[in-house]
């Protein structure tokens, strides 16, 4: 089987090449075969669970703040950026009749909040150019042959002048990212950067059952699937809204943020939890201690918070409705005036010494009490792995690729977009937008140079 550019999965980044390369062919009117081989029996599944499936697919901010939110080197991705546009992804898609709205943040998003309604535009925009599309082909091998790509599929061989890799990262294998590029990309002579999770839950020291001497994949990764502790099944379910986390590593502060966090079933997640999670995560692969420690009252110093929680226990004291309470109950109406309701099981699980004393003689350490409050420490020590991350850091060094093409320096006719390269981003519509744009710059590339 013959096709003149060849395109190795069908994500955002594929479809979105395979668009790019079949426009730009018949603009110029040359006449030649665009093919996308995709292993999974439809087309961007990983599309379809974006943004809890509405697609946030872009964010508006301009190039100088969206390039602080690209992880790696975001210079090698500025002319594929400039080529397209978060604006210009925003009019591709109005232009084929789907409403885009734009949300807090500059997130934007398909007004009709359906991821498939992204995949089904760009699907449609790609055969619109006569672009195949081959689903349940999967590619085991790929080489070179006298100037030809010969790519190997169960179904038998294609051989193309013109490859591009658009094969994803690692994460939600079960979306069909399983890292198939980063093992070509090395038998290419092209280096891949060490890759980890990344935008994924931190699990702290004592949140689930698990068997910590059992053989790990990866240094510190914990699988989603492990069973919570008491601790942990007290935190789970739990958001926090405004809240301060810094990230230490080894005893240094690496990263302060404020926003919200979740404790889930994995660990600590949610925006806050994600921005420090890939400093975090590194950290532990590299063999680092790292420990979140989190703010409730962020902007209210702790001599402020212990007074107040002495005023709040005098006047509970006083109150005439305590007397029916035990001591223990009256620490529940306390913490229920310093924190959400069902964030005091898991507090008080978690910190047992702020009650003091035996039954009938307690009381309550005021000081560490009001210390935890400002400075809730969470050791952590491991991190849920690729099976549930957003996103993978590191991978095909840009450093390897021509920017302006997307074309590997050493092997002319192969190229890489999307999550592949070693181009992640935070979350807010970064990481797809680069997949869209890179992948447009190397399909349109791929066309140009047949
Ligand atoms: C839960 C979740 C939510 C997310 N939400 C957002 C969001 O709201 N906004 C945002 O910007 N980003 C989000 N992301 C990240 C974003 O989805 C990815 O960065 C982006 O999809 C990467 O696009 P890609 O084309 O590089 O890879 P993918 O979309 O992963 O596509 C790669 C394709 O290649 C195929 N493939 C792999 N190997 C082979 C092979 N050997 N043969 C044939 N085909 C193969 C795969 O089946 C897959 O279809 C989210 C990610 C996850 C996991």
């Amino acid at each position: 089987m013959k096709s003149d550019i060849i395109i190795i999965g069908g994500g955002a980044s594929g479809l979105m090449a395979a668009y790019g390369a079949s426009k730009a062919l018949a603009q110029m009117g040359k006449v030649a075969q665009v093919t996308v081989l995709e292993k999974m029996p439809r087309v961007g599944r990983k599309i379809m669970i974006t943004g809890k499936g509405r697609c946030n697919f872009t964010n508006l901010k301009s190039w100088n703040e969206f390039s602080g939110h690209i992880r790696s080197k975001a210079n090698a991705l500025k002319p594929a950026l400039y080529n397209l546009t978060s604006q210009g992804m925003i009019d591709f898609l109005s232009g084929r009749g789907l409403e885009c709205v734009v949300e807090r943040g500059d997130r934007a998003y398909p007004a009709s909040y359906h991821a498939s309604d992204v995949v089904d535009t760009l699907l449609g925009a790609a055969k619109h150019f006569g672009a195949r599309v081959v689903t349940d082909c999967e590619v085991s091998a790929i080489s070179l042959v006298d100037g030809e790509f010969i790519v190997e599929t169960p179904s038998g061989q294609w051989t193309g002048k013109k490859l591009i890799v658009a094969t994803g990262g690692l994460s939600y294998p079960s979306t069909g990212s399983t890292g198939d590029g980063y093992k070509w990309a090395r038998s290419f002579g092209d280096e891949v950067t060490a890759t980890f999770p990344s935008l994924t839950a931190m699990v702290p020291k004592g949140y689930k059952n698990y068997d910590p001497k059992a053989p790990q994949d990866m240094k510190g990764h914990i699988d989603r699937s492990e069973p919570l502790s008491d601790i942990g099944n007290a935190l789970a379910g739990v958001q926090l809204k405004n809240v301060g986390v810094t990230l230490y590593v080894g005893g240094n502060e690496v990263q302060s943020e404020f926003g919200d966090i979740d404790f889930t079933d994995g660990g600590i997640e949610g925006p806050v939890g994600f921005a420090v999670s890939r400093n975090c995560v590194k950290a532990i692969v590299n063999g680092g201690k790292t420990a979140l420690v989190v703010d409730l009252k962020p902007g209210v110093p702790e001599a402020d918070i212990l007074a107040r929680v002495k005023t709040l226990w005098n006047e509970i004291q006083k109150d005439p409705r305590s007397r029916r309470l035990n001591f223990k109950e009256m620490l529940r109406v306390l913490l229920g005036k310093l924190m959400p309701w069902d964030l005091i099981p898991g507090f008080t699980r978690s910190n047992p010494d702020i009650l003091q004393g035996k039954k009938g003689n307690e009381r309550i350490d005021f000081n560490l009490l009001a210390s935890l409050l400002k400075a809730w420490r969470f050791e952590i020590e491991g991190y849920v792995g690729y099976e549930r991350c957003v996103v993978t850091a590191g991978g095909v060094s840009t450093d390897c690729i021509t920017p302006k093409t997307l074309e590997s320096r050493k092997t002319p006719g192969l190229y890489y977009c999307g999550e592949v390269l070693d181009a992640d981003c935070d979350t807010g519509g970064y990481n797809l937008q680069v997949a869209f744009s890179t992948g447009l710059l190397a399909g349109e590339s791929a066309a140009k140079a047949l």
